[in-house]
């Protein structure tokens, strides 16, 4: 199923990330972990690409794995950033035969090896280039990302917005939110998107933190906002790891129920391949999704 048609629905939707294995080693129990969240029945799943394409055989075997056994709708993320035309059109012809209808264009991150390198024989700069590729490839339902808190190589947020409508002009169907931890400044950035004419929907992102050490790393990579209530549950939890992983999950569920009571309809929990944290939102929702 398209994701953009489960969008259009009036009802409530979550759904859930997960990450392909580095190695092959720890394919079987990544597998398993997957499978586990798959059981739930979450609206989709998205499976993402590791940095620079040296696990885009799991991403795809997870996804296809998740929609043939499960019926999950899957999203299978590609990222385009160092790699050539042609490894990016071998990709996205092996998404096409193995029947993913739904893919998630990413520039991808910069490797820290590349970040001086000259840029001006790279094949792509920008996720927006993917999108196009991915439009005139076949029939694809395309996402692409979004950040409320701006991308953290942008000058201004007025210029990350009109760069954010020029990818979804090129054809991305829904965008999904870098991960937020104080709902105001997803509400303020669905204002000024929706003011810059940008009407595809938007999924919120939700990650829910459940030991201090993913503290520093989350804010390394979205640069969030920390709001000080979660300051004070982290200073006061974080050396408990049941604990933490309790109050971690009864903030993420807290700020759900604030989205879903304020209009916002579809949710993406980045579950971190932990069954247990996806199982326990979900209960957490159950009445309120009607599951
Ligand atoms: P872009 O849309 O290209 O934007 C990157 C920067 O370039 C922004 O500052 C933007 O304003 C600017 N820009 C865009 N177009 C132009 C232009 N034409 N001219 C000048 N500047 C421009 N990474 C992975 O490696 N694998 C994943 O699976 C993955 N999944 C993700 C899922 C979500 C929901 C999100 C939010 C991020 C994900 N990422 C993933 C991280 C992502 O790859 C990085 O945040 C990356 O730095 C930017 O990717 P993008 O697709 O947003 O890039």
């Amino acid at each position: 199923m398209k994701i953009a048609e489960l969008l259009k629905k009036e009802t409530l939707s979550l759904s859930f990330e997960v990450f392909p294995p580095k190695t092959e080693t720890v394919f079987e129990s990544v597998k398993s972990a997957t499978e586990e969240i798959a059981k739930l029945k979450p609206s989709f799943m998205s499976v993402t690409y590791g940095a620079g394409g040296g696990t885009s055989k799991y991403t795809l075997n997870i996804a296809k794995n998740i929609k043939e056994l499960y019926g999950v709708p899957t999203l299978a993320h590609l990222t385009c950033v160092s790699s050539s035309k042609e490894t990016v059109k071998q990709k996205i012809s092996e998404l096409k035969n193995a029947g993913i209808e739904n893919v998630m264009a990413l520039r991808g991150d910069i490797p820290a090896d590349m970040q001086d390198a000259d840029k001006s024989q790279w094949e792509y700069h920008h996720a927006v280039e993917l999108v196009r590729e991915l439009k005139n490839a076949g029939d694809f339902c395309i996402g692409g990302a979004c950040y409320p808190e701006i991308h953290p190589e942008s000058v201004n947020q007025k210029k990350d917005i009109l760069h954010l409508k020029e990818k979804v002009d090129a054809g991305c169907d829904f965008l999904t939110t870098q991960m937020f931890f104080d709902n105001n400044l997803f509400y303020n950035f669905l204002y000024k998107i929706r003011e810059a004419g940008i009407t595809v929907p938007v999924i919120a992102g939700i990650m829910p933190i459940t030991g201090a050490n993913q503290v520093a790393r989350a804010i390394q990579l979205s640069g969030s906002f920390m709001p000080q209530r979660f300051k004070s549950l982290v200073d006061k939890f974080g050396n408990d790891p049941l604990a933490m992983t309790q109050a971690g999950i009864a903030y993420a569920t807290d700020q759900i129920i604030d989205l879903y009571a304020n209009g916002i309809k579809n949710v993406h929990v980045y579950t971190m391949n932990k069954p247990h944290i996806a199982r326990k939102i979900q209960e957490n929702l159950s009445d309120i999704l009607g599951k």
